[in-house]
């Protein structure tokens, strides 16, 4: 028989509530997500106070277009961390009140094992090498030894810090990913930008600083979108391929919001197939931040035993991931 667990994701823009079966089914996965003023960044507190508002009518569309009744849950699962200590609050007294208002466990999720198992789940990949590229994270991880290990990771900014940064500094608003991919298609012209992989991990702040100079030189917008997407995003698969030569592993998948970019897919398709390993990626709907990602990971450790007493249940703003063991797989 189908068990049924609910989901809540807060950790930074999007508070989102979604309902997942056992043999992972999204039944229902309804979001709202706070969008900054125009040039400027996620602020804590407001994006707290926009989950706040829209708890209680996302909580609704996701329970009603699941077809699920509440009787029906058998656990509530909430993005314990990392995150943002304002969002991961509010995300976390929902969990609380719905599990308590239920008499059904609660269980503490790790946001960035939540993008890599509902990743997983979606495409059928079973073992692979993850490239992790968010607003939160960049990170090249596999699994051995009972836990996710980190084999690379951005030392500064995340990748989407990064695009976002520099989209902002042109005047857009945050998240700019999507509208630098559509920039960069108008340009094959590469400027010359600082490439910094050091050792297995990158860093992103000179190219930032690089980019934001070539903008205010007068260089136009498609041709600096175009030079940074080459450049990040060749930084992250020579990482990714290092890590994948190194562990001998058959399938690659990313993961997180960037994994949108059809250009950064092009490059790490491109180097997969040198390596023969097989190659996918989450899909849009849910490559970003969603309450799916939780609800799913949620039952994979709820069926492993793991629960927190609400009373003891607590949120943890960084929280990484290599510290998390993960008794679900062997
Ligand atoms: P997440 O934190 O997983 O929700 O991912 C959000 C990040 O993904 C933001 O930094 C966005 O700018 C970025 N993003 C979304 N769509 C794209 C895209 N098509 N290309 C590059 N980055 C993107
Ligand atoms: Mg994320």
């Amino acid at each position: 028989m189908s068990r049924y667990i609910l989901g809540v994701e807060s950790t930074a823009h999007t508070f989102s509530v979604s309902i997942v079966s056992s043999e992972g089914k999204i039944l229902s996965n309804a979001k709202s997500v706070y969008k900054p003023p125009e040039g400027s960044g996620i602020h804590p507190f407001e994006a707290s106070l926009s989950h706040l508002a829209s708890a209680a009518p996302v909580l609704s569309e996701a329970t009603g277009a699941s077809g699920v009744g509440m009787r029906d849950i058998s656990a509530v699962a909430y993005a314990k961390g990392p995150g943002l200590g304002p969002c991961l609050r509010v995300g976390a007294v929902v969990a609380r009140t719905v599990a308590s208002s239920l008499g059904v466990p609660l269980v503490p999720v790790n946001h960035a094992v939540g993008h890599i198992e509902l990743g997983c789940m979606l495409t059928g990949v079973r073992d692979p090498v993850v490239l992790l590229v968010s607003g939160g994270h960049t990170m090249i991880i596999a699994y051995a030894g009972g836990r996710w290990r980190i084999l690379g990771e951005s030392l500064d900014l995340t990748l989407g810090q990064l695009l976002d940064q520099f989209g902002r500094h042109h005047g857009l608003a945050s998240p700019c990913g999507r509208a630098i991919e559509e920039a960069a298609a108008g340009s094959s012209s590469y400027l010359r930008l600082p490439y910094s992989v050091k050792g297995n991990d990158v860093s992103f702040s000179g190219l930032l600083t690089a980019s934001k100079k070539l903008l205010d030189a007068g260089k136009s917008f498609s041709d600096v979108s175009y030079s940074i997407q080459e450049t990040a995003f060749a930084m992250v698969t020579e990482v990714t391929e290092r890590a994948l030569a190194f562990t001998g592993k058959r399938e690659v998948i990313i993961v997180g919001g960037v994994a949108a970019n059809r250009r950064l897919s092009r490059m790490m398709s491109t180097m997969s197939a040198r390596h023969s390993a097989r190659l996918a990626a989450a899909p849009l709907e849910y490559s970003g931040d969603c309450g799916a990602q939780i609800a799913w990971t949620g039952w994979l450790a709820y069926k492993s035993g793991v629960s927190v007493p609400v009373a003891e249940s607590e949120v943890t703003q960084s929280w990484r991931l290599d510290s998390v063991d993960i008794a679900w797989r062997n």
